[in-house]
Protein backbone atom coordinates (compact mmCIF):
# COMPACT_ATOMS: atom_id res chain seq x y z
CA UNK A 1 0.00 0.00 0.00
CA UNK A 2 2.92 2.38 0.79
CA UNK A 3 4.73 1.45 -2.20
CA UNK A 4 1.19 2.31 -4.22
CA UNK A 5 1.04 5.86 -2.37
CA UNK A 6 4.74 6.50 -3.40
CA UNK A 7 4.11 5.64 -6.85
CA UNK A 8 1.29 7.56 -7.29
CA UNK A 9 3.78 10.29 -5.90
CA UNK A 10 5.85 9.93 -8.29
CA UNK A 11 3.91 9.49 -10.72
CA UNK A 12 1.85 13.05 -9.53
CA UNK A 13 5.34 15.71 -9.65
CA UNK A 14 5.98 13.99 -13.44
CA UNK A 15 2.73 15.28 -14.44
CA UNK A 16 2.76 18.80 -12.61
CA UNK A 17 6.57 18.83 -14.34
CA UNK A 18 4.71 18.08 -17.53
CA UNK A 19 1.90 20.54 -17.35
CA UNK A 20 4.62 23.51 -16.04
CA UNK A 21 6.90 22.63 -18.67
CA UNK A 22 3.91 22.59 -21.62
CA UNK A 23 2.47 25.84 -20.65
CA UNK A 24 6.06 27.30 -21.09
CA UNK A 25 5.87 25.70 -24.42
CA UNK A 26 2.49 27.41 -25.43
CA UNK A 27 2.91 30.77 -24.40
CA UNK A 28 2.62 32.16 -28.05
CA UNK A 29 3.52 35.84 -29.01
CA UNK A 30 2.98 38.38 -31.91
CA UNK A 31 6.05 38.67 -34.04
CA UNK A 32 6.51 42.00 -35.58
CA UNK A 33 8.63 41.30 -38.79
CA UNK A 34 10.07 44.45 -40.11
CA UNK A 35 11.06 44.81 -44.25
CA UNK A 36 14.34 46.89 -44.68
CA UNK A 37 14.51 50.44 -43.55
CA UNK A 38 11.45 50.56 -40.90
CA UNK A 39 12.50 52.72 -38.57
CA UNK A 40 13.29 50.75 -35.09
CA UNK A 41 11.23 53.61 -32.85
CA UNK A 42 8.33 52.86 -34.41
CA UNK A 43 8.85 49.20 -34.12
CA UNK A 44 9.08 49.73 -30.31
CA UNK A 45 6.04 51.99 -30.22
CA UNK A 46 4.19 49.09 -32.03
CA UNK A 47 5.39 46.37 -29.34
CA UNK A 48 4.09 48.62 -26.33
CA UNK A 49 0.85 49.20 -28.15
CA UNK A 50 -0.06 45.76 -29.00
CA UNK A 51 1.23 43.66 -26.24
CA UNK A 52 -1.43 46.44 -24.39
CA UNK A 53 -4.34 45.47 -27.08
CA UNK A 54 -3.93 42.08 -27.15
CA UNK A 55 -2.02 40.77 -24.02
CA UNK A 56 0.36 38.80 -25.49
CA UNK A 57 4.07 38.95 -25.73
CA UNK A 58 5.41 41.04 -28.72
CA UNK A 59 8.46 40.01 -30.15
CA UNK A 60 10.29 42.26 -32.90
CA UNK A 61 11.73 39.72 -35.71
CA UNK A 62 15.28 40.31 -37.81
CA UNK A 63 14.62 42.27 -40.87
CA UNK A 64 12.61 40.42 -44.01
CA UNK A 65 13.54 40.90 -47.54
CA UNK A 66 10.35 41.71 -49.32
CA UNK A 67 10.26 39.34 -52.58
CA UNK A 68 10.86 41.00 -56.30
CA UNK A 69 8.34 39.20 -57.54
CA UNK A 70 5.55 41.66 -55.25
CA UNK A 71 6.70 44.74 -57.40
CA UNK A 72 4.50 45.58 -60.14
CA UNK A 73 6.55 48.18 -62.23
CA UNK A 74 3.22 49.37 -64.09
CA UNK A 75 2.03 50.75 -60.56
CA UNK A 76 5.33 51.11 -59.14
CA UNK A 77 3.27 49.39 -56.20
CA UNK A 78 3.67 46.19 -54.34
CA UNK A 79 1.44 43.38 -54.10
CA UNK A 80 0.29 43.02 -50.45
CA UNK A 81 -0.58 39.33 -50.98
CA UNK A 82 2.47 38.63 -52.14
CA UNK A 83 3.98 39.65 -49.40
CA UNK A 84 1.89 37.99 -46.72
CA UNK A 85 2.82 34.73 -48.21
CA UNK A 86 6.01 35.22 -47.99
CA UNK A 87 6.22 35.64 -44.81
CA UNK A 88 7.68 33.10 -42.18
CA UNK A 89 5.20 32.27 -39.44
CA UNK A 90 7.41 31.13 -36.06
CA UNK A 91 5.67 28.05 -34.22
CA UNK A 92 4.53 30.21 -31.07
CA UNK A 93 3.33 32.64 -33.71
CA UNK A 94 -0.53 33.54 -32.53
CA UNK A 95 -0.03 36.52 -35.40
CA UNK A 96 2.24 37.63 -37.47
CA UNK A 97 2.85 41.74 -38.93
CA UNK A 98 5.11 42.27 -41.58
CA UNK A 99 5.52 46.34 -41.57
CA UNK A 100 7.39 47.90 -44.77
CA UNK A 101 7.71 51.31 -45.87
CA UNK A 102 6.54 50.45 -49.54
CA UNK A 103 3.41 51.16 -50.69
CA UNK A 104 1.21 48.10 -51.17
CA UNK A 105 -1.90 47.62 -53.11
CA UNK A 106 -4.32 44.79 -54.38
CA UNK A 107 -5.39 44.54 -57.91
CA UNK A 108 -8.83 45.65 -57.19
CA UNK A 109 -8.01 48.70 -54.91
CA UNK A 110 -5.63 51.81 -55.97
CA UNK A 111 -3.96 51.08 -52.57
CA UNK A 112 -4.33 48.90 -49.23
CA UNK A 113 -2.73 50.69 -45.85
CA UNK A 114 -2.73 46.54 -45.22
CA UNK A 115 -3.62 43.21 -45.84
CA UNK A 116 -4.40 40.26 -43.35
CA UNK A 117 -5.22 36.80 -44.11
CA UNK A 118 -7.03 35.05 -40.53
CA UNK A 119 -6.39 31.49 -41.54
CA UNK A 120 -2.47 32.29 -41.76
CA UNK A 121 -2.67 34.42 -39.17
CA UNK A 122 -0.54 36.84 -40.89
CA UNK A 123 -0.97 40.63 -41.90
CA UNK A 124 1.26 43.51 -43.47
CA UNK A 125 0.67 47.22 -43.30
CA UNK A 126 2.44 49.80 -45.07
CA UNK A 127 3.43 53.17 -43.26
CA UNK A 128 4.62 54.84 -46.82
CA UNK A 129 0.79 56.27 -46.84
CA UNK A 130 0.58 57.17 -42.88
CA UNK A 131 3.51 59.88 -43.25
CA UNK A 132 1.80 63.52 -43.48
CA UNK A 133 4.79 64.38 -45.80
CA UNK A 134 3.61 62.18 -48.65
CA UNK A 135 0.30 64.40 -48.72
CA UNK A 136 2.61 67.01 -49.68
CA UNK A 137 2.42 68.41 -45.43
CA UNK A 138 4.72 69.27 -42.37
CA UNK A 139 5.81 66.15 -40.94
CA UNK A 140 3.99 64.85 -37.11
CA UNK A 141 5.20 62.13 -35.50
CA UNK A 142 2.77 61.66 -33.20
CA UNK A 143 0.05 61.50 -35.76
CA UNK A 144 2.35 58.89 -37.89
CA UNK A 145 2.50 56.84 -34.80
CA UNK A 146 -0.72 57.03 -33.66
CA UNK A 147 -1.97 55.93 -37.39
CA UNK A 148 0.20 53.29 -37.65
CA UNK A 149 -0.69 51.53 -34.29
CA UNK A 150 -4.18 52.33 -35.88
CA UNK A 151 -3.18 49.98 -39.11
CA UNK A 152 -1.81 47.78 -37.29
CA UNK A 153 -4.23 46.98 -34.67
CA UNK A 154 -6.46 46.73 -37.42
CA UNK A 155 -4.64 44.26 -39.73
CA UNK A 156 -4.14 41.85 -36.64
CA UNK A 157 -7.46 42.04 -35.71
CA UNK A 158 -8.37 40.53 -39.02
CA UNK A 159 -6.06 37.64 -38.31
CA UNK A 160 -7.77 37.18 -34.97
CA UNK A 161 -11.12 36.79 -37.09
CA UNK A 162 -12.23 39.75 -36.65
CA UNK A 163 -14.06 41.49 -39.80
CA UNK A 164 -14.68 44.85 -41.13
CA UNK A 165 -17.17 47.04 -38.66
CA UNK A 166 -20.02 49.83 -40.07
CA UNK A 167 -19.24 52.01 -36.87
CA UNK A 168 -16.68 54.91 -38.34
CA UNK A 169 -15.13 55.14 -35.11
CA UNK A 170 -14.11 51.47 -34.47
CA UNK A 171 -10.47 50.38 -35.70
CA UNK A 172 -12.19 47.78 -37.78
CA UNK A 173 -13.75 49.96 -39.88
CA UNK A 174 -12.07 50.02 -43.49
CA UNK A 175 -9.88 52.45 -44.10
CA UNK A 176 -10.60 53.93 -47.64
CA UNK A 177 -8.28 57.21 -47.14
CA UNK A 178 -6.01 58.70 -44.88
CA UNK A 179 -8.96 60.36 -43.52
CA UNK A 180 -10.73 57.26 -42.48
CA UNK A 181 -7.92 56.21 -40.35
CA UNK A 182 -7.57 59.34 -38.28
CA UNK A 183 -11.71 59.34 -37.89
CA UNK A 184 -11.17 56.14 -36.54
CA UNK A 185 -8.64 56.20 -34.37
CA UNK A 186 -7.06 52.38 -32.43
CA UNK A 187 -9.69 51.70 -30.31
CA UNK A 188 -12.41 48.78 -31.03
CA UNK A 189 -16.26 49.92 -30.42
CA UNK A 190 -17.83 48.05 -27.44
CA UNK A 191 -19.01 44.91 -30.26
CA UNK A 192 -15.40 44.69 -31.62
CA UNK A 193 -14.11 44.63 -28.15
CA UNK A 194 -16.75 42.25 -26.73
CA UNK A 195 -15.64 39.56 -29.77
CA UNK A 196 -12.24 40.33 -29.25
CA UNK A 197 -12.32 39.34 -25.84
CA UNK A 198 -14.32 35.91 -26.11
CA UNK A 199 -11.47 35.35 -29.21
CA UNK A 200 -8.50 35.73 -27.08
CA UNK A 201 -10.15 33.82 -24.10
CA UNK A 202 -10.24 30.86 -26.71
CA UNK A 203 -5.87 30.61 -26.64
ZN1 LIG B 1 -9.61 45.61 -43.01
ZN1 LIG C 1 -16.38 47.72 -34.17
Amino acid sequence: MLKCRRVLGWFLILWLFLISNCKEDMQKAIYLVPAEGVDVQILSELKIQLEKVFGFPCKIEETTEIPLYAFNPKRNQYLSTAILESLKIPKDAIGVLGVTNLDLYVPQLRFVFGEASFSKRVAVISLCRLHEEYYGLKGNRLLFEKRAITEAIHELGHTFGLHHCNNPKCVMYFSNSIVDTDRKGYNFCDECKEKLHGILEGY
